[in-house]
């Protein structure tokens, strides 16, 4: 697998991941794989043929059976079940949480982390999520983990989803933020973490420019230092 021009991003909800990785690829004209719109899509067809989040074989085989594609968007990205356009369905509070739930499943975590290795077999991909620098591509040359206060995420997220025209209260994505962070930074299998040659970058105080910028940065300075 030639993981050369594999650049991975990952964080908690709301550090930036998706915006920049999307912003980020299009700049080094990379595809850019949104692995968290995986695990949305899962938890919103489990919900849909009322597969409960305890049943780990069944959820194994949905993960086999939905055909997730993502096709690209002047507005951002669109992300699709089958031949169903689900992009706002898979954002809402109650898919959010039902995605973390399910994302600590060993059955539903193997079948995701192999689509997604398979995406990036070639290269020239940048790959936001939670284990996109440990477990996905842990070969990576290029690997970020974006970082920012609670509550500017909070605040981030809110205005992504009032932006999207969903109704939503602050305290309660405040609550949701901080209880998928949890699940995350706790669960056995893939925890949410920096790997050990990451390249921590706080986006608390930085506009969206600047964090395209300090990765754009990154990648040239040490893709000139390779032999
Ligand atoms: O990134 P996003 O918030 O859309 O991801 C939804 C959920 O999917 C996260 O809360 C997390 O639990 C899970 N996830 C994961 N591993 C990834 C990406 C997302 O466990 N690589």
């Amino acid at each position: 697998m030639d993981q050369n021009h594999i650049v991975t991003i990952d964080g908690p909800v709301g550090s930036g991941k998706s915006t920049i990785g999307r912003l980020l690829a299009k700049k080094l004209e990379l595809v850019y794989l949104d692995t968290g719109a995986m695990y949305r899509v899962v938890a919103l067809e489990a919900k849909n043929r009322e597969i409960v989040p305890e049943d780990e074989e069944s959820l194994g085989k949905l993960c086999r059976e939905v055909k997730i594609s993502f096709k690209h968007d002047p507005e951002g990205q669109r992300v699709f079940s089958g031949e169903n356009d689900v992009s706002g369905e898979i954002r809402t509070p109650e898919i959010s949480m039902l995605a973390s739930k399910i994302s600590a499943l060993g059955a539903v975590r193997k079948e995701l982390v192999h689509l997604q290795q398979q995406a990036g077999q070639n290269g020239r991909i940048v790959v936001d999520g939670r284990d996109a620098g440990t477990v996905i591509f842990p070969r990576a040359l290029f690997k970020f983990f974006l970082d920012a206060g609670v509550e500017i995420r909070a605040r981030r997220r809110y205005k992504e989803l009032v932006e999207k025209n969903m109704k939503v209260d602050y305290t309660d994505i405040f609550q949701d933020i901080q209880k998928r962070d949890e699940n995350d930074r706790s669960r056995s299998l893939s925890p949410l973490k920096p790997a050990p040659d990451a390249v921590i970058v706080d986006t608390s105080e930085m506009t969206i420019e600047e964090v395209v910028g300090r990765l754009s940065l990154e990648i040239d300075q040490k893709a000139a230092s390779l032999p």
